[in-house]
């Protein structure tokens, strides 16, 4: 039962980073096909996160926040607002999600798909 806090902290904030960030490049026009990929994609997640509490906990909140994958933003809204709810369960502070833009950066440069930039 004894975990090291360390390391799993550090998983988190690294897989979280991954997330936003990938949602983040979702495109504002998803074809129904991407909105399937993207669905399933954090259903599968939420079955292999290597952390059984984050795990299982995670499954029980996408019963009740379903992803939204209608968009970008959706998307990426939708993430924001799961994350806060880890960070209240945690104890931790709720994120302002009209700072995504700001926070996260992919380094991959202008998206050549987006309909705009
Ligand atoms: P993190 O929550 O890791 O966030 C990293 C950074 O992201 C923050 O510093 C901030 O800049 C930004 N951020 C914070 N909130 C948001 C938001 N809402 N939207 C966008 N950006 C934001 N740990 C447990 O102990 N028990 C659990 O049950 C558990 N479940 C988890 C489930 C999942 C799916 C994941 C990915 C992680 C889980 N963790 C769990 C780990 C936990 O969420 C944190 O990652 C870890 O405690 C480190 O916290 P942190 O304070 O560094 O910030």
């Amino acid at each position: 039962k004894m975990g090291n806090e360390t390391a799993k902290a550090e998983l988190g904030r690294a897989t979280w980073r991954f997330l936003h960030t990938m949602t983040l490049r979702f495109p504002d026009h998803p074809t129904p096909e991407q909105r399937t990929t993207l669905s399933t994609f954090f259903h599968s997640f939420a079955l292999l996160y290597p952390c059984g509490e984050c795990a299982n906990h995670f499954q029980e909140l996408l019963k009740e926040l379903p992803p939204q994958t209608s968009s970008r933003m959706a998307a990426s809204l939708w993430l924001c607002s799961a994350h806060n709810r880890v960070n209240k369960r945690l104890g931790k502070a709720e994120f302002p999600c009209d700072k995504l833009d700001e926070t996260y950066d992919c380094g991959c440069g202008p998206d050549p798909s987006a309909s705009t930039n």
